[in-house]
């Protein structure tokens, strides 16, 4: 069964294309037919007027047409070593099974996991959101897609579709994007499997969360999100966020998802926050 909406179609169709043009999408190497480098002259252009900024240093990006400096690349902290077997934080005690957040809480979502520890990448990502770089998201989309795939061959994850946590619709509005969305989007593009953005919808605005308490957060949330049906439609979901810090958010998505039909619900994300 196809995607029966159009937003979903040329999603699935850029994901196809970017496997048969390689996993770096657009400009990828093999096969680029007529049509292939045209685009990339065009972008090209469109680099020369406007370079691409480096998500680490805002710089113009050294050597053009890369996504990241080659200098900054290793500069942003990777989760590595023991992580928590449910929410994918790094473990002070390497024989610990779960963070102690995960031993005092009980998520709703099966299991999940981010790319970088928070703190190394926290300026990257406030522009990212409020300065308007979404450009950001191919470099991140591209790391996540690699943290994807490793993540679901080692715990054999099925995903039929990427769910990006919504945005109120004010909000986005005022954003001009959701920084979700478009790190879904990249992650698609680099795996293949679809972004569904018409199935969970954020039905009030929330406060912000930074300085709340993880109770607060909870009940700042209750009632936040609403998912359509999906009984004859898609069943295991990847919910994809830029950060991950008490779980609150990714939980009342999963509980949404999973009252709407879902079998299987795990999270991606860009950053995720030191354990607790
Ligand atoms: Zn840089
Ligand atoms: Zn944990």
């Amino acid at each position: 069964m196809g995607e029966k909406r159009r937003g979903g179609e040329n999603i699935t169709n850029r994901a196809q294309e970017a496997q048969e043009n390689g996993r770096d999408g657009f400009c990828g190497s093999a096969g680029s037919g007529f049509p292939e480098k045209m685009r990339c002259v065009a972008k090209t252009a469109v680099d020369l007027i406007y370079p691409r900024r480096c998500p680490v240093c805002d710089r113009p990006v050294r050597p053009s047409g890369s996504l990241i400096c080659r200098e900054c690349e290793t500069l942003p902290v990777r989760v590595a070593g023991s992580t928590c077997r449910r929410c994918g934080k790094a473990l002070a005690d390497p024989t610990a099974e779960y963070c102690g957040d995960c031993l005092r809480t009980r998520h709703v979502f099966e299991s999940g996991g981010a790319v970088f520890e928070y703190h190394s990448i926290q300026g990257a990502i406030y522009r990212f959101k409020y300065d308007g770089r979404a450009e950001y998201a191919d470099w991140f989309g591209q790391e996540m897609a690699a943290r994807l795939c490793t993540m679901m061959r080692q715990e054999r994850w099925h995903a039929d579709a990427l769910v990006p946590v919504p945005l109120y619709e004010k909000r986005r509005r005022q954003r001009g994007y959701n920084q979700a969305a478009l790190l879904a989007q990249q992650v698609s593009r680099r795996t293949g499997i679809p972004v569904r953005e018409d199935i969970l919808v954020r039905v009030r605005a929330t406060d912000p969360m930074k300085n709340k308490s993880l109770d607060d957060r909870r009940i700042s949330l209750q009632g936040a999100f609403f998912a359509r049906s999906v009984e004859d439609n898609r069943k295991s979901f990847i919910i994809v966020d830029d950060i991950f810090t008490t779980g609150a958010t990714v939980d009342a998505c999963a509980e949404a998802l999973y009252h709407a039909g879902a079998v299987s619900v795990h999270f991606l994300t860009l950053a995720i926050g030191g354990a607790g």
